[in-house]
């Protein structure tokens, strides 16, 4: 069999020519790796797009695995899912940032962040323990309940009634909910009037040369048509808004000229250590 690279769970079987994922050592590996603490959280910093300030973070799961080294959640989440293991899984990320941002409100005070977002599978929305989950990490940590983000995609939440009445719940306690990669979903729109939604995550992919100038007048100009458009929608329904995957100057520039205030990206900063984020901040507090 052939290996697709180092770091790759995906296997070729001779003989068929069909990828086959080795959906059982994966599933055996990846529990080891949540019982025996091979799962780090590293953090991408939201930024103003006006002065650079960070406002918030997102939590990024990695996997140091022994011999593989850092494994991407694009390889692991989808396995993670599969097997059920995405709830353990999820349920360190969620631990791990709230005690993580409630030590940063402690050490550099409730200016310091407004936010603290982290991503959540649809599997674990149908979990009945999540809210439970959700409140004894709040409890534990002394994160207040309003600091905390829990982003979503839109396939997540038209997962139906357990999912919508989860949702609500977390809404109710204050928490905030991020629709995540916002306009990839086929009913982005509909989505929005019952999905109690505080924030939009713009999508990366309509980032993605939002900068070149086509040669037709702004308004005409398809690639910044969905990005105002979102913030037109965002704005009139009260949602706060981030643009996701801003990988330069030019698209920050252009992004800030159609309203948007926070952006997430390469060009902002990339995901860093909980130290990392700690130097930043304490270097934010210094100005
Ligand atoms: P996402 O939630 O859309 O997260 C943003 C992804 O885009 C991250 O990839 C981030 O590193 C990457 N990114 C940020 N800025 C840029 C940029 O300027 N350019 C490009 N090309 N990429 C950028 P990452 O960390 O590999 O995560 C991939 C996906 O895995 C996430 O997409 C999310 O769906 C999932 N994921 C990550 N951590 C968790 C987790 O703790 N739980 C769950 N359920 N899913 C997670
Ligand atoms: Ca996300
Ligand atoms: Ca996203
Ligand atoms: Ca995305």
């Amino acid at each position: 069999a052939k290996q697709r690279g180092k770091a790759s769970f995906v296997r070729y079987v001779d003989g068929m020519g069909e990828p086959v994922l080795a959906h059982m050592q994966l599933g055996a590996e990846l529990r080891r790796a949540v019982d025996e603490g091979e799962l780090r959280v590293v953090y991408q910093p939201i930024h103003r797009l006006d002065d650079n300030r960070v406002i918030g973070v997102e939590a990024l799961v990695r996997w140091q695995h022994p011999e593989r080294g850092v494994v991407s959640p694009a390889e692991f989440i989808p396995a993670a899912e599969r097997t059920g293991l995405i709830v353990p899984l999820g349920r360190f990320v969620l631990r791990e940032t709230c005690r993580q941002a409630a030590a940063w409100l402690a050490e550099f005070g409730p200016d310091a962040l407004q936010e603290a977002g982290l991503n959540v599978s649809a599997r674990q929305l149908h979990d009945p323990d999540f809210v439970a989950d959700v409140t004894a990490a709040l409890a534990e940590s002394g994160l207040p309940c309003e600091r905390l983000v829990l982003e979503v995609t839109e396939s997540a939440v038209l997962r139906g009634q357990q999912v919508s009445r989860t949702l609500s719940e977390l809404d109710r306690m204050g928490i905030r909910l991020a629709l995540d990669d916002f306009g990839t979903g086929e009913s982005s729109l509909s989505l929005l009037r019952a999905f109690p939604a505080a924030i939009v995550k713009l999508d990366k992919s309509f980032v993605d040369g939002i900068e070149v100038d086509d040669g037709r007048p702004a308004a005409a100009d398809a690639r910044q048509a969905v990005a105002r458009a979102v913030i037109q929608l965002a704005r009139a329904l009260g949602l706060d808004t981030v643009a996701e995957g801003v990988e330069s100057a030019e698209q920050a520039a252009v992004l800030r000229e159609l309203g948007y205030t926070l952006g997430q990206g390469y060009h902002l900063a990339e995901p860093m250590t909980a130290g990392e984020v700690s130097r930043v901040l304490a270097r934010q507090q210094a100005m």
